[in-house]
């Protein structure tokens, strides 16, 4: 077989193939480059670098084609099958284990959800920022006060609503959630849905309502429309951390509300 398909097809395995040292063409001569740069691999003892791969490796045929176009199995956001029959407090412990996306190394706490379990509303979010990975609850700081505020004018206190983000670890800078974190974290905020089975969801900002409704539109072209997820009403609004940008759009905001109110009242 020729070496280099050998190679490759060792490679494909996963068996790891030394190449022999050849000297830098563009160092001067005598100059020992294996002396310098980064540490170079060496095999384990009682191989050769030099040899090659061992001549049996010769009677393994190649691979068919067949063999080479099998794909590779869909990696699992999450054990999706099993987080869906946990219960609250497995379900919460599960969170707080969880690496199943990288953005767990940067976290200082998982932030699951908060509020009554058994809420007629749930809100759900994008992410943690700051203060929500060092406190762990989501919607805490000034956003957190304007969603309490908005929630006051319809008579619901935070308590009684049921708050979750798409995410529960916080992206580094505050930047928007990646769609393969926003994959391997929605099996988490799928069951808490189903445990809350809340009357009506209002996602607030358009990463919660782009991931929730697997849209590509923006907020402002959402709301007013109808949606369900799971089977339950989406009212679609702003974030509040938008709002407090943008105090114009709070008007829009009501409009919302009262929608949601609506559906409360149906
Ligand atoms: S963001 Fe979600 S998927 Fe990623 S590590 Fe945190 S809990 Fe796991």
């Amino acid at each position: 077989m020729e070496n280099r398909l050998r190679r490759a097809y060792l490679e494909a395995m996963g068996i790891e193939c030394w190449v022999p040292r050849r000297p830098d063409s563009n160092a001067p001569a005598g100059d020992d480059t294996s002396a310098v740069g980064p540490p170079q691999e060496t095999p384990p003892a009682g191989m050769d670098a030099d040899a090659g791969p061992p001549d049996w490796m010769d009677e393994v045929p190649p691979p068919t084609e067949e063999w080479t176009s099998v794909e590779m199995p869909e990696i699992l956001p999450v054990a999706a099958d099993t987080v869906a029959t946990l219960d609250w407090l497995a379900l919460e412990h599960r969170v707080s284990q969880c690496t199943a996306c990288g953005l767990h190394a940067g976290r200082q706490n998982t932030v699951f959800g908060v509020g009554d379990r058994s809420a007629g509303v749930m809100v759900i979010g994008e992410a943690p920022g700051a203060e929500e990975d060092r406190q762990g609850e989501p919607f805490v700081g000034r956003a957190g006060q304007l969603l309490n505020a908005m929630l006051s004018a319809i008579g619901l206190q935070r308590e009684q609503v049921y708050i979750a983000n798409i995410l529960k670890c916080r992206p580094p800078g505050n930047r928007d959630p990646r769609p393969e974190e926003a994959l391997r974290c929605e099996p988490f905020l799928l069951r808490q849905v189903a445990l809350v089975r809340p009357r009506v969801i209002l996602a607030v900002g358009g990463v919660a309502a782009q991931n929730l409704l697997k849209s590509q539109e923006t907020v402002g072209r959402m709301r007013g429309r109808e949606f369900q997820f799971e089977g339950i009403p989406v009212v679609v609004s702003y974030h509040p951390a938008y709002l407090l940008r943008s105090p114009d759009q709070k008007a829009k905001a009501w409009q919302d509300l009262q929608r949601l109110v609506g559906i409360l009242k149906a």
